[in-house]
């Protein structure tokens, strides 16, 4: 077996007879020899020409067939021993895959609503500004990450096989091109089709969803070897298993509460707060493209990153040719995030600009002690709700930003609630606001024309990450001195994304079924 790349025009999509030619040559054999030349990876290359770069996998007809990732299968669990799983985000869905699998029964208990009913809370959300605390763009089926970009950022098999992710996501209808795609991603309009088809696989298979059924409290009953959890939920209702696998994301902060009312342990842990920044999407593709982007290209995307006074300062979760949504769960906080359609066709390009904050930044906070950070970021989503007495964004054109300006009149934007223009220079921290100053015109010497008034700046971006961890034993993945109970995914501090949660969600089951 080689490994080998090639290059071709954006356009050229290279041909079997194509490939096996280049394997031929790559592996010095004849093409009659080529028993098989697979692309396992393609990246797109806009330093020159504008070309896909191809990792094609092959092998001659006298070695062993390349290796095929093949699924377990799902085992029907109805009579099985359950598991109760809290939350439908990607952790807890592929967690309860992983469980099915194993011939473990999950039982998902899931605040927010199914993903049609969801569809019509947030428009409501963006149209008139009504939050409903179970079921917005963080809370519902299939988590935060329903209504997204859908970028499946991470390629690295550093914290588990992320192939058991990918390969699931397409079996319930994403493009086979996330298999292969360096930067590959599924899109608002496709996904919530899959997350149902999750559901339904789970559901026909013997598992059980409960929608609208939030998770209030946990009691251990402990019977010497015999341990069993109670899950008690905000309607009354309990669900007894052995094995709990509590997914309820970075969102879920009566979780984090309860977990220090009753003494269990919790940590202080790092997040990112900022802006969104929001271009016109032409603009980006003039950049990235050098002058040559044409309408059929892909919308181009960007990743920046650089030091400010010590402390990285970069882009979070670019979304080309995409939308800002109002992604907030309480009344009364402005939070704002990206997503787009899979064909990314939107006017705008936006992305967090974000500067790193660490426990010990904010010693006005150290009273709430574990919870600082967490403190911290909620207030300053109140102060942007504040400003704008609603759901608009405060927002200000990017170099007045800097030069410490309001802006006269605000470009349109595509966040549907509306912008209102506000001193973001002063509403920020000031230690976020002056290591973002400096960024700015530091990403533009890498991106020559982003630093530009063409650019509306809106706040806040500031659900980056989880600003609190919820400790696990690192063998047994469950609680420290709570057996049985497995805190996985981006609400225990311990993944930053849709693929990340999944992986975790299935080391948790994994766990939990050991
Ligand atoms: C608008 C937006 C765009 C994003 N875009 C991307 C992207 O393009 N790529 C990417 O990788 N990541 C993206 N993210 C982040 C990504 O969605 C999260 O990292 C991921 O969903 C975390 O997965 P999770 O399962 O750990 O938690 P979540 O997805 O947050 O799921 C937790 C679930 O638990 C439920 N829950 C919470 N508390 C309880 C309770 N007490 N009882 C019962 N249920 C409860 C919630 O309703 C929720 O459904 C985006 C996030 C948002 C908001």
């Amino acid at each position: 077996m080689k490994e080998f790349e090639v290059a071709y025009p954006i356009r050229q999509i290279p041909s079997e007879e194509e490939l096996r030619k280049a394997a031929a040559r790559a592996m010095g054999v004849s093409p009659a020899k080529v028993a098989e030349s697979r692309v396992v990876r393609r990246s797109l290359d806009a330093r020159g020409e504008i070309l896909y770069r191809y990792r094609i996998a092959a092998s001659t007809t006298d070695e062993p067939a390349l290796e095929e990732y093949i699924l377990p299968e799902y085992q029907y669990v109805e009579n099985a021993e359950p598991v109760v799983v809290i939350g439908g985000g990607p952790a807890g869905m592929f967690a309860s895959l992983r469980l099915l699998m194993e011939g473990r029964k999950p039982v998902i208990l899931e605040r927010g609503k199914d993903v049609h009913a969801r569809k019509r809370d947030i428009g409501a959300l963006s149209q008139n500004g009504a939050l409903d605390p179970d079921s917005n763009f963080c809370f519902g089926e299939g988590g935060a990450g329903t209504f997204s970009d859908g970028k499946l950022f991470t390629r690295s098999n550093k914290r588990g096989d992320i192939r058991e992710v990918l390969h699931q996501l397409v079996a319930f209808g994403a493009d086979p091109s996330i298999l292969v795609d360096a930067h590959p991603h599924i899109g608002s309009d496709r996904l919530p089709a899959i997350v149902e088809n999750i559901r339904k696989c789970i559901v026909e298979h013997g598992g059980e969803y409960h929608f609208e059924t939030r998770a209030v409290d946990f009691k251990l009953h402990d019977e010497g070897n015999l341990k069993r959890w109670d899950v008690i939920c905000a309607g009354g209702e309990t669900y007894s298993a052995r094995s709990v696998i509590l997914a309820a994301g970075h969102s879920s902060k009566e979780i984090y509460r309860l977990f220090d009312s009753k003494g269990w342990p919790l940590e202080a842990k790092g997040f990112a707060l900022g802006v969104r920044a929001e271009h016109p999407q032409s603009l980006i593709n003039n950049i990235r493209y050098h002058g040559k982007y044409q309408p059929w290209m892909p919308a181009a995307e960007y990743s920046l990153v650089t030091q400010a006074q010590g402390r990285g300062v970069f882009s979070f979760c670019m979304c080309p040719g995409g939308i800002l949504v109002p992604s907030a769960t309480a009344p009364g906080e402005v939070v704002l995030n990206g997503m787009s359609n899979s064909d990314r066709s939107s006017r705008w390009a936006n992305a967090g600009i974000v500067c790193q904050v660490e426990p010990g930044d904010v010693p006005d906070y150290d009273r709430y002690g574990v919870f600082a950070l967490l403190e911290f970021q909620s207030e300053v989503e109140r102060r942007m709700y504040s400003f704008s007495s609603s759901i608009k964004a405060p927002a200000q054109r990017m170099l007045d930003f800097c030069r410490k300006a309001t802006s006269a009149g605000l470009p349109p934007t595509s966040y549907h609630p509306g912008a209102v223009s506000a001193p973001l220079h002063e509403l920020l921290p000031e230690f976020v606001y002056s290591r973002l100053r400096e960024a700015f015109p530091a990403f533009n010497r890498t991106m020559k024309g982003f630093y530009t008034n063409d650019a509306l700046l809106l706040a806040c971006e500031s659900r980056t990450s989880s600003p609190v961890r919820i400790p696990r034993n690192p063998e047994t993945m469950s609680c420290i001195d709570l057996p049985g109970l497995y805190p996985c995914g981006e609400g225990a501090g311990y993944a930053g994304g849709i693929v990340s949660s999944a992986v975790d969600g299935i080391l948790a089951a994994a766990a939990a079924t050991a």
